[in-house]
């Protein structure tokens, strides 16, 4: 993307520059120390219950890659990003869903999403690959794991795998990218996200293209980062501590 703003000029946006800029160093440092390319690494700013202007001062900040995790206020942000951006860069945001996906939130977030990271069940397939339809680039998804076997949180146990993935990979709308997890509260990072590894590791012997890991947030990034994440789902170091909220 071509430099399209002059410097930040207000408070929030200097504290906005200031958050991605830790979080890039963080990410880089985690790299050094992993032995990885952070080429390999992409960041997705998670802007659940901040305001539009921030998804705004995030893009012109050159992230393109920006998460929700419920659909209303996805579609919301959506339009009023548009305005504030105009349609043209508006339209360059890749827009990942990472909440607990709803049957009946699926054809609206097929819409608008390029990433889905949170499928935890078959039932949703056929209802966003017939949303999605075939005249977009397919809707890239991700089957969500749940580590402690607990589904109230989202996830599907890690036996489902295998047939969410099989249903996902058969339809051309969908493009079956890998698996995703967030570890159980309390659980240690490093051990969540072995454990990730090795269930993608075995995904990707049926599916060889599957081999993309998105975890790791603001508290577990570096863990993340050293068992292959290739997606950070960063939202309070960029933008601040939120209060809390499901999902
Ligand atoms: C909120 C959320 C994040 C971001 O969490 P932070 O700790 O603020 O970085 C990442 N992933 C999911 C699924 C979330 O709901």
């Amino acid at each position: 993307m071509p430099p399209t703003t002059e410097p930040p000029d207000d408070q929030r946006a200097r504290e906005v520059a200031e958050g991605l800029a830790e979080v890039r160093q963080r990410i880089r440092d985690a790299c050094a120390a992993a032995g990885r390319d952070p080429g390999g690494v992409t960041l997705v700013g998670i802007t659940k219950t901040f305001p539009s202007s921030d998804v705004a001062l995030l893009v012109r900040l050159g992230l393109l890659d920006v998460g929700e995790s419920r659909d209303q206020e996805a579609r919301a942000k959506l339009a009023e990003v548009a305005v504030l951006l105009g349609g043209d860069a508006a339209e360059r945001i890749r827009w990942h869903f990472v909440g607990r996906l709803q049957s009946r939130k699926a054809r609206s977030v097929a819409a608008y999403a390029a990433a889905v990271h949170s499928l935890d069940r078959a039932a949703l397939v056929p209802l966003l690959a017939t949303a999605r339809g075939s005249d977009r680039p397919p809707l890239e998804v991700f089957v969500q794991v749940s580590l402690d076997g607990d589904p109230s949180r989202g996830g599907a146990l890690d036996r489902d795998v295998p047939s969410i993935a099989d249903a996902v990979a058969e339809q051309m709308q969908l493009r079956l990218r890998g698996v995703m997890a967030v570890p159980p509260l309390d659980a240690d990072a490093d051990a969540s996200f072995a454990r990730l590894s090795e269930i993608s590791t075995a995904l990707q012997e049926r599916h060889p293209g599957a081999d993309a890991i998105p975890a790791g947030m603001t508290d577990d990034l570096e863990a993340a980062v050293r068992h292959g994440s290739t997606h950070l789902r960063i939202g309070s170091a960029l933008l601040g501590r939120r209060p809390p909220v499901f999902g």
